[in-house]
């Protein structure tokens, strides 16, 4: 019998990263040597952060730590990586080196604040579990104004998140009593809130209309004019602001940047199987370019597609699983109404995801 180890770098412990983890785990057991890196203590939901802003959650209740891991085969590491070797599929970290025979990159997206001017010194982000803390203590002494919550590039995670969290925004005045005192206007790049499903769209405007929220499609906001405290968006029009909530833009880890892994922004992929043009080398997730948005169910559906395709491998055989592009978002409307919205992404442009009326969650 067969008794080799698989030897597996995984890069990145987040919704990819842990669930490919899992299943390596749960399906190799002792033969398995995995090695998970993550720089950050912790994982968390993305939605969490809403949870976190919004003062429902406290930051340590939505924080799952890393050394409670026990997983056959699993060891986790908490370094931060600093290059990558696709050739040699070997990697440095802050405290060493990694070789492996199969490499598993799943190190999500991060964000450069800096790419818009002013944003960083006059205005909040919400997207970094920093920045929605900061939220989290801005908004209760917060009292009367015009509330922006703005795209600043794309493409961005989650892209129900900015609707999301102008309707959680409404909820939270209209609690402490101030809502007729504040206005909202959402910024987004899209003309319908939810691109792939007309349903939904026109669920959240319907609600953004009975909410008294403003929107304002098919733009960015380009700059901040901390001074000023202006919001300028890219055809030039000056949206004044008493609290600006930005989703910033978007890049990948500079680790990557600096690998020879990409061509583009992100890391060109087989969308079928999730392979780099690198032997042996899988890229998943929000770091990757899968044709899906970038969201944590895709990440996850793809840790499927790639643990697959590792184990048929290891047993030396192809796996015949593709990577489908179907995926299920759940979209808070405020209330604690959640809607769900189902999307076939590799259809094309088409907007008929399927939509699920909005319920108690
Ligand atoms: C406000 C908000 C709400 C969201 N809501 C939803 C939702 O409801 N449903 C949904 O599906 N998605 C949602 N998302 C999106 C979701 O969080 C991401 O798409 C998902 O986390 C991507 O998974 P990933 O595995 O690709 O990357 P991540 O989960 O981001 O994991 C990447 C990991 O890599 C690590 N890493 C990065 N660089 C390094 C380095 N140099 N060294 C070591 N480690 C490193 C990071 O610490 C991180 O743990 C939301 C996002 C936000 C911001």
């Amino acid at each position: 019998m067969n008794k080799r180890k698989l030897r597996v770098l995984v890069l990145g412990a987040g919704f990819g990263g842990l669930e490919i983890s899992t299943i390596l785990s749960e399906r190799i057991g002792d033969r398995l040597d995995l090695t998970l890196i993550d720089k950050n203590d912790s994982f968390f939901f993305g939605f969490s952060k809403l949870d976190v802003m919004f003062g429902k959650r406290s930051v340590d209740s939505v924080k799952m730590y890393y050394h409670k891991i026990a997983k056959p085969g699993v060891r986790f590491r908490q370094e931060t990586l600093v290059a990558i070797d696709p050739v040699k599929k070997q990697v440095t970290t802050n405290k060493g080196k990694y070789s492996a025979n199969i490499l598993v990159i799943a190190l999500g997206a991060d964000y450069d604040i800096n790419a818009t001017p002013g944003l960083w010194e006059g205005g909040n982000e919400f997207y970094s579990f920093e920045g929605a803390v900061q939220l989290g203590n801005i908004l209760p002494t917060f009292e009367k104004g015009n509330i922006i919550v703005g795209v600043t590039g794309f493409p961005f995670k989650c892209p129900p998140a900015p609707s999301e969290a102008a309707l959680l925004l409404h909820d939270y005045l209209l609690q402490k009593g101030i809502r007729d005192k504040c206005k909202i206007s959402l910024v987004v790049p899209f003309e319908l809130p939810i691109p792939p499903s007309f349903g939904t769209s026109k669920a959240l405007l319907t609600a953004f209309k009975e909410k008294n929220i403003e929107y304002i499609p098919e733009i960015m906001v380009g700059a901040i004019e901390p001074g000023k405290k202006l919001a300028v968006l890219d055809d030039g029009t000056e949206l004044p602001f008493d609290l600006f909530m930005g989703i910033p833009e978007h890049r990948v880890p500079i680790d990557v940047e600096e690998s020879g892994l990409l061509f583009d922004e992100w890391i060109p992929v087989d969308k079928k199987n999730l392979k780099t043009k690198f032997a042996g080398i899988y890229a998943l997730g929000d770091v990757a370019n899968m044709g899906t948005p970038k969201a944590g169910n895709f990440a996850e559906s793809a840790a499927c597609i790639v643990a697959e395709s590792i184990i048929s491998e290891f047993h030396g055989f192809e796996s015949m699983e593709e990577h489908n592009g179907l995926g299920t978002c759940f979209v808070e409307f405020g209330e604690g109404n959640v809607a769900r919205v189902d999307v076939d992404f590799f259809l094309g442009s088409s907007s008929s995801g399927k939509h699920y009326e909005a319920s108690k969650k």
